[in-house]
């Protein structure tokens, strides 16, 4: 067994014990690898023990990696996770499957007007800022709903839900607080009748808040392929 074989496990363990604790099925629960800094070989090597949604934050990176494994583009899903600037959005457009990282509008219409159109509609969620720091990325919590009922209305994008990236909290209890902030705006976007399903809260340090809190994809780099 490789070792990312065996961290993979460890993972997919945590999840599992996670899901119990607050009584949810782990198949409720996806497992994102988040592979930024690691080679095209780390994540051939998570493929063949079985994982087959990335994610990557750096475009010029994850293009590369996704050139470089062309032999498995139609088993892999790639998601972008990162940092989303305009001059960037046609790269993202052409190659990746998921956008975690929806801020502004004028990001949405690019990306729905650079999506080829043989290509499955992009898969988008947006980031809300939950912490409410204002140099933070993501939208404002109060603004999320007008921003997702924009963006469900654009061509080649499909909205699937909300990602959160709080600051690291020292316990549990706080952690999984500043997730609930995001759970409830998802709520909200629900309630509006938006047809959201995916929250994507929670990475290695702090996965089982965000599964206390509602996650149904956490993102895991550093607990999988090691430390940066
Ligand atoms: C790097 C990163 C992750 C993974 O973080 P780890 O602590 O290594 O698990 C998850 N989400 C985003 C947006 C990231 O940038």
């Amino acid at each position: 067994m490789t070792m990312i074989d065996d961290k993979l496990q460890q993972v997919r363990a945590r999840i599992v014990t996670a899901c119990a604790a607050t009584g949810r099925d782990p198949a409720s629960v996806r497992l994102l690898a988040v592979s930024k800094t690691f080679g095209p070989e780390a994540v051939r090597a998570a493929h063949a023990a079985g994982q087959t949604a990335f994610g990557e934050n750096y475009v010029q990176e994850g293009v590369a990696k996704i050139e470089a494994l062309g032999d498995l583009r139609a088993r892999i899903e790639w998601h972008c996770i990162g940092p989303l600037q305009s001059n960037k959005t046609r790269l993202v457009a052409e190659h990746f499957d998921w956008v975690h990282s929806i801020d502004r509008l004028k990001i949405a219409e690019r990306l729905a007007e650079q999506r080829p159109a043989d290509l499955a509609p992009l898969q988008v969620c947006l980031q809300v800022n939950v912490d409410g720091g204002a140099n933070k990325s993501g939208v404002a919590a109060e603004e999320a709903l007008p921003l997702a009922r924009a963006v469900a209305a654009l061509p080649r994008l499909r909205l699937r839900g909300l990602m959160a990236i709080p600051e690291p909290a020292a316990d549990f209890e706080t952690q999984r607080a500043l997730f609930l902030r995001a759970a409830a705006v998802f709520d909200q976007l629900r309630a509006a009748g938006l047809e959201v399903d995916t929250l994507s809260l929670g990475m290695s340090a702090d996965l089982e808040a965000g599964i206390a809190a509602g996650s149904t994809m956490v993102r895991v780099g550093t607990a999988i392929f090691g430390g940066r």
